[in-house]
């Protein structure tokens, strides 16, 4: 079957890597190159925070982790870290996906993957590359448009206005990069708001964040990048004398609930917000399975 994926994030790449590997003929059309979108700016932690619906986001983080544990190589390490909450929880959903998950007082400790997202993307663009799909840079207006047996509509922000849906919203995000001093462990405390989170790369950590819903722009501020180190280094007393290497803005595509469903011969996989690198094994398997 000859089938367009719309968007060359990390979900149009995932389903177009499941796609052609299932025998299909597969043409990835993005109005950006994986290095330019949202999920270039991830910091690549494997959890879904408040994503929903909580039970599908579970299962599709579970196929995740373990994609991401087989693969390995450049860009993927599975690394243990602690998600501080202000207290106590009930065990979310996912914690099915993780390894080695306890609680310390109100710290949730698990071992979960780390993705180095620029490294990865260029990784997972080359692997479908050579497995036959084509790449297509323009925009999208219309799926209709498409030529195509089937299209799958992974255009993350852009994906809600190809839909008709006015249900997503950009939720902006900035994060600051240090360089790594060899730190073995991620952290995130989601007890602060805004939260604080260090991931740790080897050549570099991500450090975060923000989420500001409506933002517009991508332009970095200052004074946030500024908040952000001191909290992180407040987090992670070894990053004190780490080098700032940059601040980066992105904006997550949040939608109420993650959309995967098929109408017609469109399969609609958007609106992942802040868990799409988390997601998108789990969704590239699940859109597979609504090609039929
Ligand atoms: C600061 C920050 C930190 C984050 N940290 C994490 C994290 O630690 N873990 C995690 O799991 N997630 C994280 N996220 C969320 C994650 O980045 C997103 O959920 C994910 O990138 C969404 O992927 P996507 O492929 O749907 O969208 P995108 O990466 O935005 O890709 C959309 C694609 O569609 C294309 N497109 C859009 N409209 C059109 C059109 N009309 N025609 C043609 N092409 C079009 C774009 O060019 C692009 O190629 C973070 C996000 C931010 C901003």
């Amino acid at each position: 079957m000859r089938v367009a994926v719309v968007g060359g994030g990390v979900i149009g790449l995932s389903c177009a890597s499941r796609l052609v590997h299932a025998g299909h003929a597969v043409t990835v059309i993005s109005e950006g190159k994986p290095s330019e979108t949202t999920s270039a700016i991830a910091g690549g932690l494997i959890y879904p925070p408040g994503t929903r619906p909580f039970d599908r986001c579970a299962a599709w983080t579970s196929t995740s982790v373990a994609e991401f544990r087989g693969m390995g190589g450049p860009g993927i390490r599975m690394m243990p870290g602690r998600l501080i909450h202000a207290e106590r929880v009930p065990d979310p959903e996912w914690t099915v996906a993780m390894d080695d998950v306890a609680w310390e007082g109100a710290t949730l400790t698990f071992t979960t993957a780390v993705v180095d997202t620029p490294v990865y993307l260029d990784r997972l663009a080359a692997g479908v590359a050579s497995a036959g799909v084509r790449f297509e840079y323009r925009r999208v207006h219309d799926l209709d448009d498409v030529d195509a047996d089937l299209v799958v509509n992974a255009a993350g922000l852009g994906g809600g206005d190809l839909a008709g849906d006015d249900s997503v919203r950009a939720v902006g995000g900035q994060v600051v990069h240090l360089a790594d001093p060899g730190l073995t462990e991620w952290a995130c405390n989601q007890g602060l708001d805004p939260v604080a989170y260090v991931i740790p790369h080897g050549t570099h950590v991500v450090c975060g964040g923000t989420e500001e819903p409506g933002r517009p722009d991508v332009d970095p501020d200052p004074d946030v990048a500024a908040a952000i180190v001191r909290r992180c280094r407040e987090l992670v007393p070894a990053l004190a004398d780490a080098p700032i290497l940059g601040t980066k803005v992105g904006l997550r595509p949040y939608r109420p609930e993650v959309r995967l469903e098929r109408v017609g011969d469109v399969i609609h996989c958007y609106g992942h917000g802040g868990a799409g690198i988390t997601l998108s094994w789990g969704c590239a398997d699940d859109v597979l399975a609504l090609v039929g």
